[in-house]
């Protein structure tokens, strides 16, 4: 699948996510970036952010611990690449860039997982600094008196950095190779120790490292705050049903037993279509037409779970959490209450949504209708989402355009 890219560069872009720790220090028996935080993993929350910036993302991990399954709230999990971490976070680095050197970004962005909370709008700013200077960091002015052994230090120029860093590929793949003996706890600093200037760019508070427990009641408060505007959207599809002469009957992804099938251009599975609709009027997207035209030769035969996880990746580009689907289909035959639980657990499936947040119904209309004398299948959904209430400044400048 290829992501939309938004950075406004055309400058090959790639993520490096380090997510290679033990969570030792933690004190929990799970590396920390595996936690749970808001219905997906904060390693989700980091690879998330770059959902529609990186053209390619690579995630390195611990290899002693599994990966945790699922419960995602929609995401681009697919294009993530996974590599094994090293002994240190800069070995970890090291695998990485390694990684990355077949495709050769222009651009990669190193970022520690335990950061959950970047944002879009810090990304494309350290893309377009490290586009100009090679090398980037968000840094913030320290504002706390710092003392050290008792006595208080000056404040002038003192900064803490986060991550991503950004960085020209070639650059920091050749300075981790030539440093690879000297310890370094952030990237930047290898650029530092070369006599390469880093250009630092405006960090945010929220950005906060996820170190100890409580930093993570933290980022749920920050998180819940964020993505607090809560939108629904309706879909609506109806397919005609004709003798199935050897061709499935799909129904929310499932194949189900039955002696007619539906027709359409697409494997016409009016439950993916209608629910498509709805994920995409949530996030005000247009309609499945627009994505996915019925007169483009791609999407003949097509598997309607391809146009279903576009409209869940759109709701991750835009920051945004899909909280719950409902479904009902209407019809008199096949019997869906047989296969309702197989349907719930697939669309779960297709969505990264734990089961709890997918509702799937049926009803028959008593024989009256179009749908009562069998000669088609309806299917209504309605998508809850909960969206960012400003998550770009441009998304900002537009609703303040409008209200004026
Ligand atoms: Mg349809």
């Amino acid at each position: 699948m290829t992501l939309n890219k938004q950075t406004g560069t055309d400058k090959k872009i790639a993520a490096l996510i380090v997510a290679g720790g033990s969570g030792a220090r933690f004190g929990s028996d799970m590396p920390k970036q595996y936690l749970p935080l808001l219905g997906k993993s904060v390693l989700q929350w980091s690879t998330d952010a770059f959902s529609g910036l990186a053209d390619e993302i690579v995630a390195v991990v611990n290899p002693d611990y599994p990966r945790p399954q699922g419960a995602r709230c929609g995401g681009a999990g697919e294009n993530i690449k996974y590599v094994a971490g090293g002994a240190t976070r800069q070995q970890s680095v090291r695998n990485g860039l390694a990684a990355l050197r077949a495709t050769k970004p222009d651009i990669v962005l190193i970022h520690d997982a335990a950061r959950p909370l970047l944002t879009q709008d810090l990304i494309k700013t350290l893309v377009a600094a490290a586009a100009q200077s090679g090398a980037a960091t968000p840094a913030l002015p320290v504002t706390d008196t710092v003392k050290r052994n008792g006595k208080t230090e000056s404040r002038e120029n003192l900064f803490t950095v986060q991550t991503p860093q950004a960085f020209d590929f070639t650059l920091i793949d050749g300075l981790h190779e030539k440093y690879k003996d000297r310890s370094f706890t952030d990237d930047a600093a290898l650029c530092e120790a070369d006599g390469q200037e880093v250009a630092l760019v405006a960090g945010q508070p929220d950005n906060i490292k996820i170190t100890h427990p409580q930093d993570l009641a933290r980022a749920e408060s920050l998180l819940s705050a964020r993505n607090g505007d809560v939108r629904t959207g309706q879909g609506y599809d109806v397919h005609r049903l004709v003798p199935a002469q050897g061709k499935k009957l799909m129904l929310c992804g499932v194949a189900i037993p039955h002696d007619f099938t539906l027709e359409g251009h697409s494997d016409a599975d009016a439950g993916l279509h209608a629910l498509t609709d709805a994920l995409l009027a949530a996030i005000g997207a247009g309609d499945i037409g627009q994505h996915f035209s019925p007169s483009d030769p791609r999407w003949k035969d097509a598997d309607s779970t391809v146009f279903l996880k576009h409209a869940a990746e759109l709701v991750t580009t835009q920051g945004g959490l899909i909280a719950h689907v409902d479904v009902t289909i209407v019809c008199e035959a096949p019997k869906i209450a047989p296969h309702r639980a197989v349907l719930q657990r697939r669309v779960a499936n297709i969505l990264n949504l734990p089961p709890s947040r997918v509702s799937i119904k049926a009803t028959t209309t008593e024989g009256l209708g179009f749908t009562g004398r069998r000669e088609g299948i309806a299917a209504q959904a309605i998508a809850t989402v909960r969206l960012p209430f400003v998550f770009s400044t441009a998304q900002n400048n537009e609703e303040l355009k409008w209200a004026s």
